[in-house]
């Protein structure tokens, strides 16, 4: 932000992306799959079209398609949101994250988030007068080391002022997967401290290695003070589409889609089908998808390693953390700038996740590409670097 919410910058996705296209780089930036999701997937929105669905839909979104999230809910965690007063769908997570950030937060409150934590948090949280807190993830120790919360840093960043806690997990950038520990001591202060919980939750389905995804509305005492996130954009690679989704208690997503009215009101109508169809998808398909990210995170991770990069393995996510100080740079955004030139790759720097934007020896690359792009990207960067 260059003012108090009112003149945004412009997004490193936007800076890098157009960087990617001007070099003809190898996009490991954004992070978008270069590949489109199932075809009957797709096929059902083209029928959707076909057969007239091209109005607005009404402002929560198709009933079929709410109660169809209300049931991927039930089926993978156990909770129960009301498919007409506790879903809304969204203009993907980015519209429910700043509609539940509006909602909650009035100016002079306080918004506690994960750091590093992803781009659009610290625009909304501006945008309702409110102030990001961070608080620090710890940087893992070797390469088998995982970003982790520390409970006590937590508690620490609660002030009188805190009005909200915004979780991101699967974590973006970092590729961490909160635990239940770590959930635990979330859900604690929340309970404690009478604070209301967004989670972003939109690689849910993107975590490896056997282990879960625990939406923290499920521990104790959090149903009732938690607004839930997702996207279908992840989990069936489907970006463009823009469909996302909160979910929980009716009085919370009540007040999500007051301001959701003025925000897009209404979007996607074909695009709502389509996704409907997806949610149908048997639970081998969201293992499939794993298994495929989990193949290639395995490739980037040993590749940037064989390369020299200090690499961080992701537990979840499509995207890995690596740093760049055995290269001897010092500033991500820097390194990045010159990247696209110098090895026709193109990746994004972990420091604009942080508030003070100071350089950091980090960089975060996407895989939600395929093999062959991947391994073209490694063979470009180990030749220029
Ligand atoms: N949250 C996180 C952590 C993300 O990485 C993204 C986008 N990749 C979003 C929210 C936005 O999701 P959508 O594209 O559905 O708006
Ligand atoms: N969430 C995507 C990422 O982290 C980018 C979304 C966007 O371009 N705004 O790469």
């Amino acid at each position: 932000m260059s003012g108090p919410g009112r003149r945004p910058e412009t997004t490193i996705f936007t800076t890098m992306s157009a960087l990617a296209q001007r070099h003809g780089a190898v996009n490991l930036g954004q992070g978008f799959p270069d590949e489109s999701g199932p075809s009957h997937i797709i096929e059902a929105a083209a029928r959707a079209m076909r057969d007239g669905h091209n109005q607005y839909p009404p402002l929560a979104g198709i009933p079929e398609l709410r109660r169809a999230i209300a049931a991927h809910q039930r089926h993978w965690y156990d909770l129960a949101p009301d498919p007409d007063e506790g879903v809304t769908v969204t203009a993907g997570a980015t519209e429910a994250l700043t509609a539940a950030i509006l909602a909650f937060v009035d100016p002079g409150d306080e918004v506690i988030a994960l750091e590093p934590s992803y781009d659009s948090y610290k625009a909304a949280v501006a945008m309702a007068g409110g102030t990001l807190v961070p608080v620090r993830l710890d940087a893992p120790e070797g390469a088998q080391g995982h970003w982790r919360l520390d409970p006590a840093r937590l508690a620490a960043a609660v002030s009188d002022r805190t009005r909200l806690l915004l979780v991101n997990s699967p974590h973006n950038p970092t590729g961490t997967v909160l635990d239940r520990e770590e959930l635990g001591a979330i859900a604690a202060l929340a309970v404690e401290r009478d604070l209301i919980a967004v989670t972003d939750e939109v690689y849910e389905h993107l975590v490896f290695d056997g282990r879960e995804h625990v939406p923290l509305a499920t521990l104790p005492g959090m149903w009732d003070r938690t607004v839930t996130i997702g996207s279908a954009g992840k989990t069936f690679s489907v970006t463009g589409w823009k469909i996302g989704w909160a979910t929980g208690p009716a009085e919370l997503v009540a007040r999500v889609k007051d301001v959701k009215q003025w925000l897009s009101f209404a979007s996607g109508t074909p695009f709502q089908y389509g996704i409907t169809e997806a949610l149908a998808s048997g639970d081998g398909f969201y293992r499939e998808y794993a298994a495929g990210y989990q193949e290639r995170r395995d490739v980037m991770v040993a590749g940037l390693a064989a390369i020299g990069f200090d690499v961080h393995e992701p537990e979840g996510t499509y995207f890995v953390t690596a740093g760049i100080a055995p290269f001897g740079h010092e500033d991500g955004l820097r390194f990045c700038l010159e990247l696209p030139e110098r090895c026709g790759v193109v990746a994004v720097p972990t420091q604009v996740f942080y508030l003070d934007q100071a350089p950091r020896a980090e960089v975060r690359f996407a895989f939600c590409k395929r093999l062959d792009v991947i391994e073209e990207g490694l063979k470009r960067l180990r030749a220029g670097l």
